[in-house]
């Protein structure tokens, strides 16, 4: 066995249907009492809502949340904190609310209690973003993790089907890279298997009917795990790529991990043939060499968009792309090689499948 070293997340995680009606008992148990809520200006009335819920515990409501954290809106969130003189926040919401929550914590240790109602997984991470000049910046801050995390499947019901096909593909690429990242180990294996197996189960029961209960509860738990594979290890060249996308191209987040998650795994299927054939099984197949095929082929039964072009990457975006993941590249099981990378995004630009 190789060695490994393990730390688990301190994160406290109160799970199940209805627990939103947790959230004034668990901001009491961190000894807070007036909660800052964020969200973004499409779910302020789920914020109203939680406003009722908290009573004299809510100091106000910020619903300025947008995609990527830009500095301005960060500080503005800030100051309003401050003149709220919170206590504590609690983001309700996808990646991009629990990302101000944790520019706010970042700034002033202010605790947050996240209650994600997608399946992108920062509730789980200590990792922030902050957008600059378009330029956005990550790392990894200990303060910045959310201290409550309450997953409450009812929240994800109004999440559109197309959302939630490519929010949840967004988290199984963090379980799928887990598996083969440099600091992986058996725990974090163990999690990552399980959150494929959950989703890949959970998902075409979602797209068919979002308001399947057993479906969403499944999908967000499958999503918690992949949360936690990507807060305890590190990212590889399917994160590399997606960012880079992102930063770069400006392609929307979830749609991006999607389509480039087949093409990278397949991409790594022999430099990582053992990881990966964990992933084959929990996909419901044999082999490492097809995990990129089942991949693909469960996006295209979720009824995911294949191509990059139809989300906004130009024809000339590969090339580019694969110079810029090359320059800096992360760790990876096979090393980052600028032609077959460029090659693979082609295909992906054309929705084609991988090979
Ligand atoms: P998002 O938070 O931008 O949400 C997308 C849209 O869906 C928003 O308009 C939101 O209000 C709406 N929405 C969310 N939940 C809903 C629901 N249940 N019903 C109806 N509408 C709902 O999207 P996202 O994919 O969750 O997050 C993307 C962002 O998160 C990116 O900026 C990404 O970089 C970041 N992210 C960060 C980490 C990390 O560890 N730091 C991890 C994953 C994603």
């Amino acid at each position: 066995m190789n060695p490994f070293i393990y730390q688990s997340l301190p994160t406290r995680v109160v799970f199940g249907w209805g627990k939103l009606s947790a959230l004034a008992e668990e901001i009491e148990r961190l000894g807070a009492r007036r909660a800052l809520i964020l969200t973004t200006p499409e779910q302020q009335g789920l914020g109203e809502q939680v406003a009722a819920l908290l009573g004299e515990r809510a100091a106000g409501i910020y619903p300025k949340a947008v995609m990527h954290v830009p500095l301005e809106v960060a500080q503005a969130a800030r100051v309003e904190a401050a003149r709220l003189d919170a206590d504590c926040c609690v983001a309700i919401g996808g990646g991009s609310t629990i990302g101000l929550g944790k520019a706010i914590a970042m700034d002033s240790g202010l605790p947050i209690v996240a209650v994600p109602t997608t399946y992108a997984g920062s509730e789980m991470t200590p990792i922030y973003g902050l957008t600059e000049n378009r330029l956005k910046k990550t790392g990894r801050d200990s303060r910045v993790l959310p201290k409550t995390v309450i997953y409450d499947p009812q929240l994800t019901l109004t999440l559109p089907a197309q959302i939630s096909a490519c929010s949840g593909m967004n988290a199984m690429a963090h379980a799928v890279e887990a598996l083969y990242a440099q600091d992986a180990n058996p725990i974090i294996g163990f999690m990552a298997e399980e959150s494929i197996r959950s989703l890949a189960q959970s998902l075409p029961g979602v797209v068919d009917n979002p308001e399947d209960p057993d479906a969403r509860a499944q999908a967000l738990y499958g999503a918690w795990l992949a949360g936690i594979c990507l807060g305890s290890v590190g990212m590889a060249l399917h994160h590399k790529l997606c960012h880079t996308l992102g930063g770069t191209f400006n392609l929307p987040h979830a749609q991006a991990h999607a389509i480039v998650l087949p093409h990278a795994a397949h991409y790594n299927r022999e430099a990582a043939a053992g990881p990966l054939q964990r992933a084959a099984r929990a996909l419901g197949g044999s082999e490492a060499s097809e995990v990129g095929a089942l991949l693909y082929a469960l996006n295209q039964k979720l009824g995911i968009p294949l191509a990059l072009e139809d989300i906004g990457f130009p024809a000339n975006g590969p090339a580019e792309a694969a110079q810029i993941a090359c320059a800096s590249p992360y760790y990876n099981p096979r090393p980052f090689e600028q032609a077959p990378i460029e090659a693979l995004l082609n295909r992906a630009l054309k929705g084609q499948a991988p090979a």
